[in-house]
């Protein structure tokens, strides 16, 4: 039976003066391909965004987080707009089926120019070399085909360590002794605590899916890595104090640096904080709400999308050929100027770092769309 289509009032409904510049839905019957393609903003750039494989993304969810990928973008200096994809499917395939289905994807995709896939949950630099065996394009790759290898490096958990050491004088706080807390102790988090690690700071309390431990006096890095890598979890270390996730919220310490899940701090929980920075490593850690009550509470919030921005600055670099130590330099030196000019814009304006970042991403983007044929605002 003719199902009805929708209004085209309807079909727009997610269009505003940024974007999306195109939605895409990729259906394939004979290979049961189903997926959604959004390519937000292109002034500043092809869009880079990842591939995230997963049973239940609806196109709004994808919007959304192409949007945020302008926004990272944009905010980490990249001549880059973003973009989103995903792939309708259980990402615990069967690997010959995943194959066959990423790679039919990419296929699909290989006309639209102005996006570039990275890797996301589902996907990995496997993955990103299906596809660009079959398209010639994109980020995140292995190390054998021009990869940089990023989690491995941890150069996200690098990035977080250059912002904390801008964010460290806006709040009165000295790297050297540092007590920070992490919650996650994976490819983000592991590397943020060694990098600051080497600025002095000490490890008070950490967690992972299965456990959390706290001890003020140390805990040891590489042997809570070690333990990590054959296969144990973070409540395996005996030498610290086993603590329940609620109480890693609360634990006293200078750095409180979320790289797990998102809203991992909400309006319930954000009153236990008592840390003096923020560092946001996971993507949305912390709901509006908990946002506006950080900044009453004095606590200075570096937002996910200027402090976590070392991946995809890494998988810019990355397309552009670079270097392993091309692409640290890149972070170090991004990270650094745009976390200072978002804290320096905040306090300047009385307004949170949030609404600094997000402002200061939006005026790049709205400045690259004037110098574009076919971008300018009507
Ligand atoms: P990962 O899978 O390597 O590590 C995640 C860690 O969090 C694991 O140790 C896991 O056990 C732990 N974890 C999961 N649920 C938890 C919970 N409820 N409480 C405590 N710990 C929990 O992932 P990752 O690459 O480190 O990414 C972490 C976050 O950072 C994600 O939100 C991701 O989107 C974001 N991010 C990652 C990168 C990157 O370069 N990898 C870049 C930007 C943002």
């Amino acid at each position: 039976m003719q199902k009805e289509m929708p209004r085209s009032e309807d079909m727009f409904g997610f269009a505003d003066a940024l974007g999306p510049d195109k939605i895409i839905h990729i259906w394939k019957p004979a290979l049961g391909l189903k997926a959604i393609l959004v390519v937000d903003n292109v002034a500043a750039g092809p869009a880079i965004g990842g591939t995230r494989m997963a049973p239940d993304v609806s196109v709004e969810e994808c919007v959304r987080l192409a949007r945020a990928m302008t926004f990272k973008n944009a905010a980490a200096g990249l001549p880059h707009g973003g973009a989103k994809s995903v792939i309708i499917g259980d990402p615990a395939m069967e690997p010959a089926r995943k194959e066959e289905i990423i790679r039919a994807f990419a296929c699909a995709i290989a006309h639209f120019t102005d996006y570039i896939a990275g890797p996301d949950m589902g996907t990995n630099e496997v993955a990103m070399a299906w596809i660009k065996d079959e398209i010639g394009r994109s980020v995140g790759l292995p190390r054998e085909i021009g990869g940089i290898p990023l989690d491995e490096i941890g150069v996200t958990g690098f990035g977080l360590s250059v912002a904390a050491e801008v964010a460290a004088p806006f709040c009165g706080l000295d790297l050297e002794g540092a007590r920070i807390v992490v919650q996650g102790f994976g490819a983000v988090g592991k590397h943020a605590a060694r990098f600051l690690g080497e600025k002095g700071a000490v490890l008070v309390g950490v967690s992972d899916s299965r456990g959390a431990i706290a001890d003020e006096s140390g805990i040891d890095l590489a042997a809570l890595a070690k333990i990590k890598e054959e296969g144990g979890h973070v409540g395996d270390y005996r030498r610290a104090k086993q603590i329940t996730p609620e109480e890693l919220v609360g634990l006293a310490c200078d750095i409180w640096i979320p790289a797990a899940r998102p809203d991992a701090i909400t309006g319930d929980n954000v009153d236990r904080l008592d840390c003096k920075l923020m560092l946001q490593g996971a993507n949305i850690p912390v709901t509006a709400e908990a946002e506006v009550r950080l900044a009453e509470r004095g606590i200075l919030s570096v937002p996910d999308f200027v402090a976590n921005a070392g991946g995809v600055i890494c998988g810019a670099v990355e397309y552009r050929g670079g270097t392993q130590s091309g692409a640290l330099a890149v972070i170090e030196e991004k990270i650094r100027y745009n976390t200072e000019r978002v804290l320096a814009g905040a306090r300047e304006r009385g307004c949170r770092p949030r609404e600094a970042a997000v402002a200061l991403a939006e005026k790049r983007v709205r400045r690259a769309m004037t110098l574009r044929r076919g971008h300018r605002e009507a």
